[in-house]
C-alpha cells in the first residue's frame, strides 16, 4: 500500500518548514562566503579525524532535515578549501559569480531533468539560449552545435567522438554500428603539451593512446607547426584528427592557429581545440589576438568552471559539424517521446549522459550577470593580476619566472627543485594563499593561476609578500 501524505514521516519534511531550512542553509552559504577570505586558505590545520567523527556513522533512524542540514555544515565546514576565496591560485579554478551560485541554488530546487523537451522545457530553452550566446560571444561560427558538458573533460571526449565519427565516416567507416574492429586506423596528432584529459579521451573512446602521433612544442608550449606538417605527411593516408590547445596548462601559450588549421585540413583532418581555459581569450580586450583564427577548427571544447567563475559541473562542447556531433552522442529508445525537434533542441543529444541536471542556468546566469564587457573585463583583469605577479616576483631575489606571461599563468622557480618544492609547501602551509606546483622541462616549479573575479591587486600584493616570507624562511 502506498502512504498517504499523511503517513510522511514527519522527519522527511523540515520541522520548521521548508522556508527556515533553506533560509539557514542560505544563511551558512552566505556566512562562509563572506569570511572566505579572512580564514586559512587551506585547511592545514584540521585532524581530517574529526571531520570523520562529526559525521557520524549510518544513522538507523530518521534525522529531522534541519538537524542534518546543520551537522553537515558543522563537520566539514572546517575541512573546506577556499578556492572560491581571492586567493586561491592553485589548477585554473574560478570563484563563482553571485548570479550563478544563487541559479546553482534554483537549478537544485527546481531538480529538473535536461534531457529532452518533454522532461524539460525550461531547460531545453535555456540551453538552446545559452549556447548561441557562448557561441556569439567566443566568436565560434553561427550554427556550431553545443553540448553542455560537466567540463573540459566532458567536452574534449565529446568532441573527440564526433571528430572520431568525423573522419571515420569520411573513410567509409559507420562507427556508432561496426565499432573499431576491422576500421581503418585514426591517428591523432597532438603536441606533446596537450591535456591529460586528450589522453583519456582517447583511451575512453577506444582509439587508445597508441594511436597518437606526437608533435613537438616551442618551450613556451606552443605546437611546432613545421613538425606538425611532418606528423601530417606521415599520416595522410589514415583518418587523422589534430588536437590544438587554447592555453596549455602550464604556461598559457597558444598554438598558431592560422598555420595549424590550414596545414590540418590540406591533409583532411579534423581539428579540436582544447580551449579549457584559454578560449576565453577571445572575449579579452587584450587577449584576442591570441585566439585568431581559431574559428576555422572543427570543434573545441572549454570550461565554465574555471574561468567563466559559474559553479561546478560546467563545461561546453562546440562543434562545426552538427550532424557528426549528435551521430556520435545521440540515442533513442521506444520510450522516450519528446526528443528534439526542428522547434527545439533535444539537449541530451550533444552529450554523454540521460538523465542530468540542468546544468545550463547557471551559465546563463553568469553572462547575465557579466554581459559582455564583462567578462571581458575579468579576463582582462586576471591577465593583468597575472603579471603583476610576474612583475613582482621577478624582483625578488633568487626568484625567477620562466613562462612568457601571455594570459593568466604564471611559472616561477627559487634556485633549485629542492628550494622551490620546499617554497611552494610553505606557501601552501602559511594558509595565506595556495599555489600549486608542476614539473615543466624536467625543473620543479610554481604554478600560479589567476582565475577569479574576487582577486584584487591587494591580494596578489599579500600572496607575493607570503612567497617572499616562504622564501626567506629558514629551511
Ligand atoms: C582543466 C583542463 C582540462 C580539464 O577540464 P575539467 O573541467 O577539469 O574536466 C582540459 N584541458 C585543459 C587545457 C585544462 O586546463
Amino acid at each position: 500500500m502506498t502512504p498517504s501524505p499523511a503517513d510522511r514521516p514527519a522527519t522527511l519534511t523540515a520541522s520548521g518548514g521548508l522556508r527556515d531550512l533553506m533560509q539557514y542553509a542560505a544563511d551558512r552559504v552566505v556566512g562562509y562566503r563572506e569570511r572566505v577570505g579572512d580564514g586559512p586558505v587551506f585547511p592545514s590545520a584540521v585532524d581530517l579525524d574529526d571531520v570523520r567523527a562529526a559525521l557520524g556513522s549510518l544513522p538507523d533512524e530518521p534525522t529531522p532535515a534541519t538537524a542534518v542540514v546543520e551537522q553537515l555544515a558543522d563537520a566539514v565546514e572546517r575541512a573546506l578549501v577556499a578556492s572560491t576565496g581571492p586567493r586561491y591560485f592553485g589548477f585554473v579554478t574560478g570563484g563563482v559569480l553571485d548570479a550563478a551560485t544563487a541559479a546553482d541554488v534554483l537549478t537544485t530546487g527546481w531538480d529538473q531533468n535536461a534531457f529532452n523537451p518533454l522532461t524539460s522545457p525550461a531547460a531545453a530553452v535555456l540551453e538552446e539560449v545559452t549556447g548561441a550566446w557562448l557561441t556569439d560571444l567566443l566568436g565560434l561560427p553561427a550554427g556550431v552545435s553545443f553540448g553542455f558538458v560537466t567540463g573540459g573533460q566532458g567536452g574534449n571526449t565529446v568532441c573527440l567522438a564526433a571528430a572520431r565519427h568525423g573522419v571515420l565516416s569520411d573513410a567509409g567507416w559507420d562507427v556508432e554500428r561496426r565499432g573499431l574492429h576491422g576500421a581503418p586506423p585514426v591517428r591523432v596528432v597532438a603536441g606533446t603539451g596537450r591535456h591529460a584529459t586528450i589522453d583519456r579521451a582517447l583511451r575512453l573512446l577506444g582509439l587508445g593512446t597508441d594511436a597518437l602521433v606526437p608533435v613537438r612544442t616551442s618551450l613556451q608550449g606552443s605546437i611546432d607547426v613545421e613538425d606538425l606538417g611532418r606528423a601530417l605527411a606521415s599520416t595522410s593516408a589514415d583518418p587523422t584528427i589534430v588536437c590544438l590547445q587554447a592555453g596549455e596548462v602550464n604556461t598559457g601559450a597558444f598554438d598558431d592557429f592560422p598555420t595549424a588549421i590550414a596545414s590540418a585540413h590540406e591533409h583532411g583532418a579534423w581539428v579540436h581545440v582544447d580551449g579549457a581555459f584559454g578560449l576565453w581569450a577571445a572575449v579579452g580586450r587584450a587577449t584576442r589576438h591570441l585566439v585568431a583564427g581559431v574559428e576555422r577548427a572543427d570543434s573545441w571544447s572549454t570550461d565554465g568552471h574555471k574561468w567563466l567563475n559559474v559553479p561546478y559541473d560546467a563545461g561546453y562542447a562546440f562543434c562545426a559539424h552538427p550532424a557528426a556531433h549528435v551521430a556520435a552522442t545521440s540515442y533513442s529508445a521506444a520510450y522516450l517521446t519528446g526528443q528534439g525537434s526542428d522547434a527545439l533542441r533535444g539537449p541530451g543529444d550533444y552529450v554523454l549522459e540521460s538523465s542530468r541536471r540542468a546544468r545550463g542556468f547557471t551559465t546563463w546566469a553568469a553572462l547575465r550577470q557579466l554581459g559582455r564587457s564583462g567578462v571581458a573585463e575579468l579576463v582582462d583583469r586576471c591577465c593583468a593580476l597575472a603579471r603583476r605577479f610576474a612583475h613582482q616576483l621577478a624582483t625578488v631575489d633568487g626568484v625567477t619566472v620562466v613562462n612568457d606571461v601571455v594570459l593568466n599563468q604564471v611559472l616561477v622557480r627559487f634556485g633549485d627543485d629542492e628550494q622551490t618544492n620546499r617554497v611552494i609547501d610553505a606557501v601552501q602551509r602559511s594558509g595565506e594563499c595556495w599555489m600549486g606546483g608542476t614539473t615543466w622541462h624536467g625543473m620543479r616549479l610554481m604554478r600560479i593561476s589567476v582565475s577569479s573575479w574576487r582577486t584584487t591587486e591587494a591580494d596578489v600584493d599579500r600572496s607575493v609578500a607570503a612567497i617572499v616570507a616562504a622564501l626567506q624562511q629558514r629551511p
